[in-house]
């Protein structure tokens, strides 16, 4: 029988353990933010702590909400313009230009 791939060790994802060196003895529960990016956090809060509706993202600073589905907005102060509204705008200025370009043919009885 072949072998030699004998797995040696079962470690299942286990955290840093230094935690207990203050003595701590509260419980602590960590808490699952996820931001408009889909960015996870997972501070941790004290038992008796009051878990915020909103935490900020360390990653983008945008808020995070416990609920991965529906993420708080981004703060609206950010001026944030998508492709399409740039492509509209262009498309405003040629517009404006087609127009102003007829009337001035117009004008000089070209049409
Ligand atoms: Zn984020």
């Amino acid at each position: 029988m072949a072998s030699g791939n004998a797995i040696r060790g079962s470690r299942v994802g286990a955290g840093p353990m230094g935690e207990a060196e203050r003595g701590e003895s509260a419980p602590r529960s960590r808490i699952s933010f996820w931001c408009a990016n889909k960015h996870e956090t997972r501070p941790s809060f004290a038992a008796e702590a009051v878990i915020p509706d909103t935490w900020d993202c360390p990653r983008c600073g945008f808020p995070a909400g416990q609920d991965e589905h529906n993420p708080p907005a981004p703060s609206r102060n950010e001026p944030y313009k998508t492709h399409l509204a740039y492509v509209r705008e262009r498309r405003t200025d040629a517009d404006g230009e087609a127009i102003l370009a007829e009337a001035l043919a117009k004008l000089r009885g070209e049409i």
